[in-house]
């Protein structure tokens, strides 16, 4: 019997695996191997800090690029420019302060090889059914394979077997009658520097748009299509739907690598866990694209739920389990609601439609009202900080705080536990930091796994909390 076995490939599924390979967790993930193309090509500031600390940001920055203005023409007279957000500069807080472009199938890709580095491969099978009880899961696969497992991930998208299977109801609603016609092309015919697209100039709503995926030489094409038509996907259609909405007829569409058709469906699972079954990522919650947040949703869900299932399968208390219900769904909700306003400022063709604020970023969700949070700070996100050492090296917390382990800051005083790494700041300590010093102004601070603060305080109510949080085991 393995420990875990993750339904599917995708951004969720990927993520949960890279952290339970790091923490030596027994595990397998599964998925017949759809393909993906680019998708969600957004990577949102917290989901790089997550990224940084399971080992991946270099490849990402290597391929990933900032967002291009966007361009709106009409026929070939460009009409307005102007960003989605203004580009900053990152600050001791916030290493990464913008979002960056990356082809969703290239993320993919980037964490396959990280599980691979770690041991760990995604096999080609598909689930079909499972049933559980109080000792595991079975799960039984399309082939007929049938696989033990103590616990149970669905990070199998918005169709979810393993959501379906468990009878648990997807509230919410699909907007049949908002559609679009997406896919993967390539043009020699505009530039690579603008997201050019094209609007219906009374009402501003979209026609069609080409967004140079960066780090590749294809376009991400989007135009939306009326409820009753169902278009061949073929890059003959991708072209008459170009000159329909353009009015161009000088701009060549190639290589047509990967075509959908898009649905807006908005849509949350009432519950995300089942006995020893968990729904994450797309499974548990899918959005309208406006706004970037559903693969950057389910790469914190998985971050949350890694940590919590490897305490408890080395022996930590299982009511930690309850609590990835406890602090995941209220944020999905508010990041559903956030995402569908945006998208309907755009229906409405509202000026400000594309504009994105700090909401978007993720770096203000926390978990501020969880059981496993006390005092002030409790459930807010871990701020990066520079540090320096005796030597006067500079060093960054978020180094300090990367890898699967809990962390205890403690200033200007002392503290020593078997199962977390302290981080002695102060004068008599390892660090010096007066930015640090002021965030916390605290004795102890106690960070969890994920990055979130989970207490401030004294020594004794440290450790009473650490072994809540299981961090034994972890
Ligand atoms: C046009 C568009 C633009 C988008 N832009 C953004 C963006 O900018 N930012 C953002 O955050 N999100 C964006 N999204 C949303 C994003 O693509 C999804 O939220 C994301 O893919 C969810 O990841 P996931 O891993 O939860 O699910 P998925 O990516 O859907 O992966 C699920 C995986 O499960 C596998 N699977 C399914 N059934 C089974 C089974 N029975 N057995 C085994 N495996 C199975 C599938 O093959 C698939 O690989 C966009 C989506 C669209 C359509």
């Amino acid at each position: 019997m393995i420990d875990v076995l993750i339904i599917g490939a995708g951004p969720t599924g990927l993520t949960l695996a890279v952290d339970l390979a790091r923490r030596g967790i027994r595990h397998r993930i599964i998925d017949p191997g759809t393909p993906t193309g680019s998708r969600g090509k957004g990577l949102q500031p917290r989901t790089l800090e997550v990224f940084d600390d399971l080992g991946v940001i270099g490849a990402l920055l290597d391929t990933g690029g900032l967002y291009p203005p966007i361009r709106a023409y009409a026929g070939a007279e460009v009409v307005w420019e102007g960003r989605m957000a203004e580009p900053k500069d990152a600050s001791d807080a916030v290493p990464y302060p913008n979002g960056l472009m990356v082809p969703q199938w290239r993320t993919e890709q980037i964490l396959r090889d990280r599980l691979a580095e770690l041991g760990g491969r995604v096999e080609k099978a598909e689930l079909a059914t499972f049933a559980q009880d109080a000792d595991g899961v079975t799960a039984t696969l399309a082939d007929g394979t049938i696989v033990h497992a103590a616990y149970l991930v669905g990070a199998d998208g918005g169709r979810s077997t393993v959501r379906k299977t468990l009878g648990i109801s997807f509230a919410g609603e699909t907007r049949a009658e908002e559609r679009a016609l997406i896919g993967d092309v390539r043009t020699a015919d505009l530039d690579r520097d603008h997201w050019h697209t094209w609007a219906d100039l009374e009402t501003r709503t979209a026609r069609v748009g080409l967004c140079p995926l960066a780090g590749t030489d294809d376009f991400q094409f989007t135009a939306p299509i009326p409820a009753s038509e169902n278009p061949e996907l073929t890059l003959a259609t991708y072209q008459k739907m170009l000159e329909a909405g353009s009015g161009r007829t000088d701009i060549r569409l190639t290589d047509l690598t990967w075509s959908s058709i898009y649905r807006v469906n908005i849509r949350m699972a009432e519950r995300f866990r089942d006995g020893r079954v968990f729904l994450a990522g797309d499974a548990a919650h899918v959005h309208s694209p406006a706004g970037g947040q559903g693969l950057n949703t389910g790469v914190q869900d998985a971050y949350n739920l890694g940590w919590k299932l490897a305490a408890v399968i080395n022996g930590g208390p299982p009511a930690l389990l309850d609590t990835y219900e406890e602090e995941r769904l209220p944020v999905a909700a508010g990041v559903l609601g956030i995402s569908t306003k945006l998208h309907e400022k755009a229906a409405r063709g509202q000026a400000d439609a594309y504009q994105r604020g700090e909401e978007l970023q993720q770096l203000l969700l926390g978990y501020p009202d969880s059981s496993l949070s006390a005092g002030p700070l409790g459930g807010t996100r871990a701020p990066d900080a520079v540090l320096h050492d005796k030597s006067g090296i500079r060093h960054r917390l978020h180094d300090l705080l990367r890898g699967p382990h809990f962390t205890v800051l403690a200033f200007d005083t002392e503290f020593e536990h078997p199962d977390v790494r302290v981080v002695t700041i102060g004068e008599r300590g390892d660090y010096t930091g007066t930015e640090v010093q002021a965030t916390y102004a605290a004795g102890l601070a106690l960070i969890r796994p994920d990055g979130y603060i989970a207490c401030t305080g004294d020594a004794p109510e440290i450790r009473t909390h650490l072994a809540r949080l299981g961090a034994a085991a972890a």
